[in-house]
């Protein structure tokens, strides 16, 4: 690995993924992504940085090449307030999918990461607050999230008949709620960790101790410290497993949960509302990690209560900030 491509590299992820990478001391990184370089999370100016739209062949093209590995994190997302609303676009990622896939077959790139996500499981295995965790196999028969995840269902399948029938050495990781310091933490596409954190780091700064929560707080999630998320996804690339793996945490919660760990890291206690209308998406959802700790030897171990104090620390102070303009 020493020509790399980054899609999606002004996002959170993969933002912090270029920066492990430079860390790592790949040689060449070359960073892409639709929005303006102002609006990137991350700008490292060490790497080449490219303003494009990968829904268009010609643009994949450039993007791969001279490149040896490909790490496909573009996509048109948010959290649950994002993807119910915006079926359409979800799906529309198809054409970054696509286009990225055939240009790296096209222009001879040895190996292929695409990021899917746990919403590809089926509806009826996360019915219940207390569920099974999923393993890779319960994303059959498919009934995945409506939008976002039947987009992300059927890219893992290119992923897979391009490796068996155009010898495209593909990797797919399906990650769980991925959370951490320089993410969206407002604005309609912030997650669940980040808008808690927002939400509390208001309330310690403007004394306000009312907090809003989606939905009523029994929901349950797993949430993956963004460390954690770049370790596997560099472990999985570099193993020779072919089929989707969870890139993902078991330390199950309820949302309420979460609010406590977050409260208590800021040493306050608020007064909870809950909007039962508000989009929650499946009722439970946690990782089985017992075939990445067969196949990797590894699986994700980063708290939850560590991953949120960063996380806290970073939004507070980007809240802090934003007061101090008003
Ligand atoms: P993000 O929204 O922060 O980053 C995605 C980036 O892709 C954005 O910067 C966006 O501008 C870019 N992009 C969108 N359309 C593009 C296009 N046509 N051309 C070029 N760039 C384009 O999201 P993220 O949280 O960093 O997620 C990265 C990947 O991981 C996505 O594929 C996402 O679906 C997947 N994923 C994320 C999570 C999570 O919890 N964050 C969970 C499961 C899967």
């Amino acid at each position: 690995m020493d020509h790399v491509l980054v899609t999606g590299a002004g996002g959170f992820i993969g933002g912090h993924l270029v920066r492990r990478l430079r860390d790592e001391g790949v040689g060449h990184i070359r960073a892409v992504d639709c929005k303006p370089k102002e609006e990137w999370h991350q700008v490292f100016d060490d790497v080449e940085n490219l303003h494009a739209n990968l829904e268009l062949i010609d643009a994949c093209r450039d993007a791969c090449d001279g490149v040896d590995t490909v790490f496909n994190l573009a996509a048109d997302m948010g959290g649950m307030g994002f993807i119910e609303n915006n079926k359409a676009l979800c799906m529309l990622s198809v054409l970054i999918s696509t286009h990225t896939l055939l240009a790296a077959r096209d222009e001879g790139v040895e190996r292929f990461f695409y990021a899917s996500s746990a919403c590809v499981y089926a509806a009826g295995k996360q019915s219940s607050p207390t569920v099974e965790p999923l393993a890779e196999a319960d994303a059959y028969p498919a009934m995945p999230e409506d939008g976002y995840g039947w987009e992300k269902l059927f890219a893992e399948r290119m992923c897979r008949h391009f490796a068996e029938d155009f010898g495209v050495q593909t990797r797919v990781a399906r990650y769980h709620n991925v959370y951490g310091p320089v993410g969206t933490w407002d604005g309609g596409r912030e997650k669940a960790p980040a808008a808690i954190c927002r939400k509390v780091a208001t309330a310690a700064l403007t004394g306000d101790h009312r907090i809003e929560i989606w939905g009523d707080g029994q929901q349950t999630r797993s949430f993956t410290y963004i460390d954690d998320c770049l370790e596997g996804t560099l472990r999985l690339t570099a193993s020779d497993v072919g089929d989707p793996l969870n890139v993902g945490s078991d330390q199950l919660v309820t949302v309420n949960q979460l609010v406590d760990i977050v409260e208590s890291i800021a040493g306050i206690t608020l007064d909870r509302t809950y909007k039962l209308d508000a989009p929650q998406g499946v009722r439970g959802r946690n990782s089985d990690n017992t075939r990445i700790r067969a196949e990797l030897g590894w699986a994700p171990s980063i708290s939850l209560e560590d991953g949120l104090a960063a996380t806290y620390a970073w939004v507070h102070d980007q809240v802090a900030a934003r007061l101090a303009e008003a």
